[in-house]
């Protein structure tokens, strides 16, 4: 059943790569980069179609058509993607880190997740509503457990 533990990323179904996914929503905040240290920085500005309320992206089999520039993790892309928080379970294993305790596939559910504080859960402003991204800047999604 854990197939986290026996499989490769590129061994997974694709059910099982979507399974690994925790559904923290910090994937879809926006983010800055510093032009002279290329240091990135996170902000609380949701992309448009996160939900605040569950951090579920509204349109997820269709959100190409709505936001073009999402990016579809997969086992090909991840070792590019450094911009994924140290959290992500996909960056984690990557790294050959084990899942955190709190992740939905060993909880059962997301409860433990947003109780530490782990997703984006009721924190976020929606990119629509906001002018200067740079008053956004925050450094909880870079925190990271176990
Ligand atoms: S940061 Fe990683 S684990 Fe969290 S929602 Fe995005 S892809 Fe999924
Ligand atoms: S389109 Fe959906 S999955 Fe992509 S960044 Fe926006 S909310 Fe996240």
């Amino acid at each position: 059943m854990s197939f986290w533990l026996s499989k490769t990323l590129n061994e997974m179904t694709q059910d099982e790569w979507e399974q690994l996914c925790d559904g923290c929503g910090k994937c879809c905040l926006n983010k800055l980069i510093d032009d002279e240290t290329d240091k990135l920085y996170y902000t609380n500005v949701a992309c448009k179609l996160l939900s605040d309320k569950d951090c579920s992206c509204i349109h997820y089999s269709q959100r190409f058509d709505f936001v073009p520039q999402c990016t579809a993790v997969t086992p090909q892309n991840i070792a590019n993607l450094d911009w994924l928080p140290d959290s992500c379970a996909y960056r984690r294993l990557y790294l050959g880190r084990p899942l955190p305790s709190w992740h939905p596939l060993l909880t059962g559910s997301k409860k433990q997740m947003h109780k530490k504080g782990m997703s984006v859960k009721g924190r976020t402003v929606n990119e629509t509503r906001v002018r200067d991204l740079e008053d956004y800047i925050v450094i909880w999604p870079l925190q990271d457990m176990d």
